[in-house]
């Protein structure tokens, strides 16, 4: 309701949750779609814009030449906005016989546009497990560094976040845009977003109607009735440790590649692998690389001696969906998942969130 929308000015918002600065309370404003392009052209003060883009006929998260390439408000990147703050590779530092100097030359002022509910919601799961002690300086480097400009979306064929409780977001944001049709409404989530509408302040109506908070909730309602996949989550936690010797394990395991597609197109994993490259002419200098890993791959668990803790799939799966369904759940409260369907898709063989949890309630694999 008008009257609850309230302006938190700057020197006394409630103070950030994260280095970040998101601030939990917002002021929501209006837009109309005519200032859109303007608008987001005009971002490029504050760091190099990333969108949804298509490049070689996949959508990816990449600097757009121009505003008509930017893909909004539907169809998913195949690979998640995780890899701008954990990159698939780079160079941590180089190293020589007097010590090490960090490289964080991959990080630069950005601003992020477009980024769906599900996967800010991974960003914050990813801020569990990079910003915490000890926090990982390059990844809190590109958070630093990186704005956040939301945009609503609706499901997709294979989205689940509803089930997943990932389908709204109130935090982890810069602005929020939210496509009504008509006109936009936009949340602003920091001193940031507050800074990026004062460069073009005429473009935003701080009078939000009755009218237009109805308009809001029944494109809520509309959505939540769009969603075609679901699952029980909260009966997930207590079915993994219930069936963490089921045969079902060893049924998809005869199934599972080890290819470690579902890992790289997860936006909440985050395993890596840091490698030391010596210098071509010199034993003791060189840099050192770090790498995205994967759990589901044979060596993943391969330890000096030969001994292998995972050698078995079933075995890495088991990892995987407790990891995603009840291990993460128990120590923060909410699922590794955040419903955005890619393991459904990546997948070449069925595995995915919603044929486990099928098979964790019937005790059988499902046919593919
Ligand atoms: S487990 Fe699957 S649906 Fe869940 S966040 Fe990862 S890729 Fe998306
Ligand atoms: S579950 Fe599927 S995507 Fe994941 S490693 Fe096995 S075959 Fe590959």
């Amino acid at each position: 309701m008008p009257h609850q929308l309230r302006l938190i000015r700057n020197d006394v918002a409630p103070a950030p949750t994260f280095q970040t600065g998101w601030v939990p309370t917002v002021r929501i404003l209006k837009m109309e779609p005519k200032y859109f392009q303007a608008f987001i052209e005009s971002l490029d003060k504050f760091g190099r814009v990333y969108a949804p883009v298509r490049r070689n006929g996949v959508l990816t998260w990449d600097t757009p030449e121009r505003f008509e390439e930017i893909v909004l408000g539907g169809e998913h990147t195949m690979i998640p906005v995780k890899k701008l703050f954990h990159p698939m590779r780079f160079d941590m530092f180089r190293f020589d016989d007097s010590g090490f100097t960090p490289d964080y030359s991959s990080s630069e002022k950005r601003v992020i546009v477009g980024v769906p509910p599900c996967e800010i919601h991974s960003l914050l799961r990813l801020d569990e497990v990079f910003m915490e002690r000890p926090v990982d300086p390059y990844y809190a480097q590109q958070r630093r560094d990186s704005a956040i400009i939301g945009y609503s979306c609706l499901p997709g064929e294979n989205c689940f976040c509803r089930s997943t409780g990932t389908d709204i977001v109130e935090e982890g944001f810069d602005l929020f845009f939210v496509n009504l049709g008509e006109f936009y409404l936009v949340w602003v989530g920091s001193s940031l977003g507050h800074d990026m509408v004062l460069v073009h302040e005429d473009f935003f109506d701080d009078s939000v109607s009755h009218d237009d908070i109805k308009k809001y909730i029944a494109w809520r309602k509309k959505r939540d009735g769009m969603f075609k996949k679901s699952f029980d989550f909260r009966s997930m936690p207590d079915l993994m440790e219930l069936s963490y010797e089921s045969p079902i394990w060893e049924g998809f395991a005869e199934r599972c590649l080890s290819c470690g597609q579902c890992t790289m197109v997860c936006p909440t994993c985050n395993c890596y692998n840091v490698v030391d490259v010596l210098d071509i002419s010199s034993a003791t200098s060189g840099r050192r690389e770090r790498h995205w890993d994967s759990c589901m791959f044979v060596d993943y668990s391969l330890v000096a001696g030969g001994h292998n803790f995972r050698g078995a799939r079933a075995e890495r799966l088991k990892l995987w969906y407790t990891h995603k369904l009840r291990a993460y759940a128990s120590e923060y409260g909410k699922p590794a998942c955040i419903g955005c369907g890619r393991c459904v898709e990546a997948c070449p063989v069925d595995i995915n969130v919603l044929t486990v949890a099928e098979a964790l309630v019937t005790m059988e694999v499902p046919a593919r």
